[in-house]
């Protein structure tokens, strides 16, 4: 008697740490890896995820919710978690007492902060190198690391900075940045201030196969197998694994609706042949979405490819037609492999009209996590 979840998400803890080798491959030895598992680890589970890098050595972890770093914390995570710049000054000091390492954008922040707390705490500064989203700008940056420098309650343990980009065209900007930084590094290193972590270069940059002088990097989709590249971009040449590896139902209904019957919403469907029709507890409220006008979704049973009917709140239907012995208790492959047949998460996302990691987020913390590969369990 299987008493188990009738849904689950399937995470592959061989395959992140496989891409973590590939990160570290292309980062080079002697840069360090800070893995980027924000927004519940890209979807994938913060806890597990976080305990299974840790256990493969990575650096740090760095995230943006205090939240989540309280969980680590608090399930034996011993890695230093750095705070993306996440919230308000406020929550900035609580973090830091904590012992969280929080990023500081601009002087008053490192200002109040230092006058908050009587120990020395670690925190990262945060140098804008031309995204004009966070941090100082590159060209004010001076003045705010030797002031901040100055205050002794800071322990400046890492200066950063992002430059992201989605079309392989970006590169050249990001190229452009990421020598601008270096050189900003240097002269800052030539007036005797050095830190223990530099770093610059997120996945976008490491596939580009762009180079810099940083210390380390840090990255997300790399490890969870996903392209930061907009669609059209050559990412299948990427030596990556999708950690995502199922979206996994069982059918607790079946019906067999004959020729004639208007079954569905409104009376919508006015079938003409008989129709045996799956549901599976599974819908709009776990994350999943109706596809958008002109894609199809299919779920696999039993090795056939079924097309969803309907998606709903809390149920979505299929067509089992084409299954020869469908029965309840039967397992539906939504995203996975089932025999000769294969639905991938590219492809689920396409049919919502969003990108891969959207449809992760979607999912999201919704359905039970089931972690394989060796790693599992630690
Ligand atoms: C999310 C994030 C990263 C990692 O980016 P990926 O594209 O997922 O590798 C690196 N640095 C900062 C500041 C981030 O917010």
């Amino acid at each position: 008697m299987n008493t188990g979840p009738p849904s689950h998400v399937e995470i592959d803890l061989d395959a992140l740490i496989h891409n973590l080798g590939h990160a570290q491959q292309l980062a080079g030895p002697d840069k360090q890896v800070i893995a980027s598992i924000k927004g519940n680890a890209y979807g994938h589970g913060v806890l597990t995820v976080a305990q299974a890098l840790q256990e493969a050595g990575v650096y740090a972890l760095a995230t943006g919710s205090l939240d989540e770093a309280r969980v680590l914390r608090s399930h034996g995570v011993t890695l230093p978690v750095l705070l993306f710049a996440f919230s308000t000054t406020e929550l900035t000091v609580q973090a830091a007492r904590e012992g969280f390492v929080p990023t500081l954008t601009s002087f008053p922040a490192a200002e109040t902060l230092a006058s908050a707390v009587t120990e020395p705490v670690s925190v990262y500064l945060k140098i804008d190198a031309g995204l004009g989203r966070l941090g100082e700008p590159l060209a004010t940056a001076r003045e705010f690391i030797e002031k901040a420098s100055a205050l002794k309650q800071l322990q400046i343990d890492g200066v950063y900075t992002h430059v992201p980009f989605a079309q392989v065209s970006g590169s050249d900007w990001a190229t452009e940045k990421l020598s601008a930084f270096d050189g900003f590094l240097a002269s800052l290193d030539r007036a005797g201030y050095a830190f223990p972590v530099t770093q610059a270069m997120a996945s976008c940059c490491l596939l580009a196969g762009l180079q810099d002088n940083c210390t380390a990097v840090c990255v997300g989709h790399i490890l969870y197998g996903l392209s930061p590249f907009s669609a059209g971009s050559p990412e299948d040449a990427l030596d990556l694994k999708p950690v995502l590896e199922g979206l996994k139902s069982t059918l607790i209904h079946i019906g067999h609706h004959n020729a004639g019957s208007d079954v569905a919403v409104g009376g919508l469907y006015g079938l003409k042949a008989p129709r045996t029709v799956g549901v599976l507890p599974l819908g709009l409220a776990h994350g999943l979405c109706r596809p958008i006008p002109g894609k199809d979704l299919a779920a696999l049973v039993d090795g056939h490819r079924c097309q969803v009917l309907s998606v709903s709140l809390e149920h979505t239907t299929i067509d089992l037609d084409g299954v020869g012995h469908a029965a309840t208790g039967d397992p539906v492959t939504l995203i996975g492999r089932d025999r000769q047949e294969q639905i991938t998460l590219s492809e689920v996302a396409e049919a919502w009209g969003i990108g891969p990691l959207e449809a992760l987020l979607r999912l999201s913390g919704r359905i039970p996590i089931k972690y394989l590969g060796t790693t599992a369990g630690i």
